[in-house]
């Protein structure tokens, strides 16, 4: 019953919305103005966070980055990931395999033609990257694929 309500609401919201920009029609702690966001963040920030995009593979310096810390929302500043849940996916992109619980929020993208599971600041909406189910089976087995322009890597003080 709740897979055929999860899809009724998909095709609801794919008939009503044609934009891509789904996360805006919540409402979220942290709400901002498109301008307001533009003068804040960077261009790849702004591209990632507001407009839902993927950042090339590799590109990110935090995708090696194994230092003790916190990944934080590039948005909003809230903390999103801890440094002892990452791993390296090979994928390019920096990836955990859990987020800081209740943080997080979750939607369904289906701009590949199939549906993915999108993941989102709960604070800001800011969309962060995607959830699969092929990360480390010794944890949880969530490989939580993170785009390193969405977050802001706050290292442990000594
Ligand atoms: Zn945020």
């Amino acid at each position: 019953m709740k897979k055929i309500a999860l899809i009724t609401l998909v095709s609801l919201f794919v008939s009503c919305n044609s934009s891509a920009q789904k996360t805006e029609s919540k409402e979220f702690p942290v709400t901002k103005t498109k301008a307001e966001w533009k003068a804040e963040l960077t261009d790849e920030q702004y591209y990632i966070l507001r407009e839902e995009g993927t950042e090339r593979p590799f590109s990110s310096p935090l995708n090696k980055n194994y230092k003790p810390g916190v990944y934080h929302c590039a948005g909003c500043n809230t903390p999103l990931f801890k440094s002892e849940h990452k791993f390296d996916s090979g994928t390019g992109w920096p990836s955990f395999d859990r987020p800081i619980k209740d943080n997080i929020a979750y939607g369904t993208d289906t701009k590949l033609g199939y549906s993915r599971d999108e993941e989102h600041c709960a604070t800001c909406g800011g969309h962060l990257g995607h959830v699969f189910n092929d990360g480390p089976r010794e944890t949880t087995g969530k490989r939580h694929c993170i785009n390193g322009d969405a977050l802001i890597f706050v290292p442990t003080q000594e």
